[in-house]
């Protein structure tokens, strides 16, 4: 298997690609615009195909590269069933599995940063998306989002997958690029709670600053960045 995070300096975004092996069919998650042809260069020095791109969910602090690398490489654009974007070409369930030659991606709705948010399981790689990050958790003061919801998606549906799962999160702040599920559990400092009531209470007083351009960059992307 082919697998590479990729980075976004200015928004802090991880991006990834897969792909079953080299010079065959790759999948893209989460691709920042700015960043389309760096991808396409990295596709092209793997010889591989891109036939499909993820978005996670509508995000606030970026410009998805679904649209242009669809122009491009005339890949397919997915998202959950619950994202507001029109134009995407395949909206999956949950639990609805989407291939990659050998390789099967669980889609996994996980609402609560953002109604429309979806994790994908490949094997024991979690992309989790913002629903939950490394040492952090995906605020829910916009876009619909629900502290109530993140709680149940985190932890009846993510903590509940093996120990040893992987953890690849759209962004990280502070330079961590990968966790487990079980560390996580054990370390993240806003899983250490005893209700729903006491992380709601939690995310409810966060009070952080709104990102930069959302209105903009939400605009855009329930177009697909187009
Ligand atoms: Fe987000």
């Amino acid at each position: 298997m082919i697998f590479k995070q990729l980075f976004d300096q200015k928004s802090s975004t991880y991006t990834y690609l897969i792909a079953s092996a080299k010079g065959r069919e790759a999948l893209i998650i989460d691709p920042v615009i700015e960043n389309v042809n760096q991808y396409v260069q990295l596709l092209k020095e793997l010889n591989l195909n891109l036939v499909k791109v993820i978005d996670t969910h509508i995000h606030a602090d970026h410009v998805t590269g679904a649209s242009k690398l669809k122009d491009i490489t005339k890949c397919i654009t997915i998202m959950g069933d619950h994202s507001p974007a029109n134009t995407v070409e395949i909206k999956v369930k949950d639990d609805e599995y989407i291939n990659l030659d050998t390789l099967k991606i669980r889609a996994m709705y996980t609402p609560g940063h953002t109604s429309d948010s979806y994790s994908f399981l490949m094997d024991n790689y979690l992309f989790s998306g913002d629903t939950l990050l490394i040492n952090g958790t995906g605020r829910t003061d916009f876009q619909n989002g629900n502290a109530k919801d993140a709680y149940n998606s985190i932890f009846n549906k993510l903590l509940k997958l093996p120990e040893e799962t992987f953890l690849y999160p759209a962004h990280d702040y502070k330079g961590e690029k990968v966790s487990t599920i079980g560390k996580e559990k054990k370390q993240n400092p806003r899983l250490q709670v005893n209700s729903v009531d006491e992380y709601v209470e939690i995310m409810n007083n966060l009070n952080l600053k709104k990102p930069a351009e959302i209105e903009t960059n939400v605009a855009k992307n329930i177009r697909l960045g187009a």
